[in-house]
C-alpha cells in the first residue's frame, strides 16, 4: 500500500514538472520576434491563398500553390535572408488568415489582403505591394453593367467569407443580397449555377475567374479601394521593416515588374501602373 501511495506521488509530481517546464518553455505569442526566429532559421512561412487564380493557386497536378504573391513572397524570402533561404508555403482562405496568424500558424499573410483601418486593429500591414480595386463579375451580355444596377435590380451578388468586399458592397448597393461562400471557388461555381448575377471581390482576382471562364467579364470599372499588404502580428515590426526594405529593393531592381507581367500579361486591359502603386 505504502509503495502504492509513494509511486502515486511520484507519478502527481512528474506530471506538475512536466507541466511547468512546457509551460516555461513556450513564450506567449505576444513576446516572440519573428524575424529573429526567420533570421536564424532563414525561413519565412508564409500564409498565401490557394483558391485565387494569378496570385494563389493550388496547381493539383503537382501539389505546388503557384501565382504572384507565391513568387514575390519567394523573391522577398532571398531578398530579406540571402539566397539559400527558404519559403515555406501554408494555404490560407479569407477568414482563415487572420485566426492563423494570430495563433502563430504562419509568420505573415501575403493574401490578397486589403490594408484597412479595421484590420490594423488587430494586426501591422507592410507598405503596398499590389493596388487592387473591388469590382463585379458576370455572365457576357448580363443586365447588370456596374453596382448601381445591382442595386436597383436587387440582384443577389456572391462574395466571400472574411473578405471585406462583403461588407463594402452591402454599403455600396444596400439594395442588393449577398449570399457569402467559403472560398473563391465556391464562389465561382455558385455563379455559374445562376445562384447570383454577381460576383464581387477585387478587379485582379475577376480577372483571373474571367481568363479561366471566358463567358465572364469583370465590369463597371472599381468601386472601393483595395491596397494589398503583407500583414504581420502586432510588434513585429523589425518583421515589417526588413519586409519594407526588401520590396523596396525588388521594386528597383526590376524583379516586382517581372513577376507583375509574368502573371497580368494574358489580362486585356490590364492596368500595370495602378497595380505598382505605393
Ligand atoms: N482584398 C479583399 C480583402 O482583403 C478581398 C479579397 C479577399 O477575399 O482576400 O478582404
Amino acid at each position: 500500500m505504502k509503495r502504492l501511495i509513494r509511486c502515486l506521488g511520484l507519478l502527481v509530481a512528474l506530471t506538475v514538472l512536466t507541466v511547468m517546464v512546457t509551460a516555461c518553455g513556450s513564450k506567449p505569442l505576444s513576446s516572440r520576434n519573428v524575424w529573429h526566429t526567420d533570421q536564424q532559421s532563414k525561413t519565412i512561412t508564409w500564409g498565401v491563398k490557394a483558391d485565387t487564380r494569378l496570385f494563389g493557386l493550388l496547381d493539383t497536378k503537382d501539389g505546388k500553390i503557384k501565382g504572384f504573391e507565391v513568387d514575390l513572397a519567394n523573391a522577398l524570402t532571398k531578398q530579406m535572408l540571402g539566397k539559400h533561404a527558404k519559403a515555406k508555403f501554408i494555404q490560407v482562405t479569407s477568414s482563415t488568415r487572420m485566426p492563423m496568424l494570430k495563433n502563430g500558424n504562419i509568420d505573415a499573410i501575403m493574401a490578397t489582403m486589403t490594408n484597412t483601418p479595421e484590420r490594423r486593429k488587430q494586426v501591422d500591414f507592410s507598405n503596398t505591394y499590389f493596388f487592387a480595386g473591388q469590382s463585379l463579375l458576370v455572365k457576357k451580355g448580363s443586365s447588370i453593367k456596374n453596382v448601381k444596377d445591382l442595386n436597383r435590380e436587387k440582384g443577389t451578388v456572391l462574395g466571400v467569407v472574411g473578405s471585406d468586399s462583403v461588407e463594402n458592397v452591402a454599403k455600396v448597393a444596400p439594395n442588393a443580397k449577398v449570399l457569402q461562400l467559403t472560398d473563391y471557388a465556391q464562389a465561382m461555381t455558385a455563379l455559374k449555377s445562376g445562384q447570383g448575377q454577381a460576383l464581387t471581390t477585387d478587379n485582379g482576382i475577376l480577372y483571373g475567374m474571367s481568363v479561366q471562364n471566358p463567358g465572364y467579364v469583370v465590369t463597371g470599372g472599381t468601386f472601393v479601394s483595395e491596397p494589398y499588404g503583407i500583414a504581420v502580428d502586432k510588434n513585429q515590426q523589425d518583421f515589417v521593416k526588413a519586409t519594407n526594405k526588401a520590396l523596396k529593393e525588388l521594386r528597383a531592381n526590376g524583379e516586382y515588374n517581372r513577376l507583375l507581367h509574368k502573371w497580368f500579361h494574358n489580362v486585356k486591359g490590364f492596368d500595370y501602373e495602378e497595380a505598382a502603386k505605393e
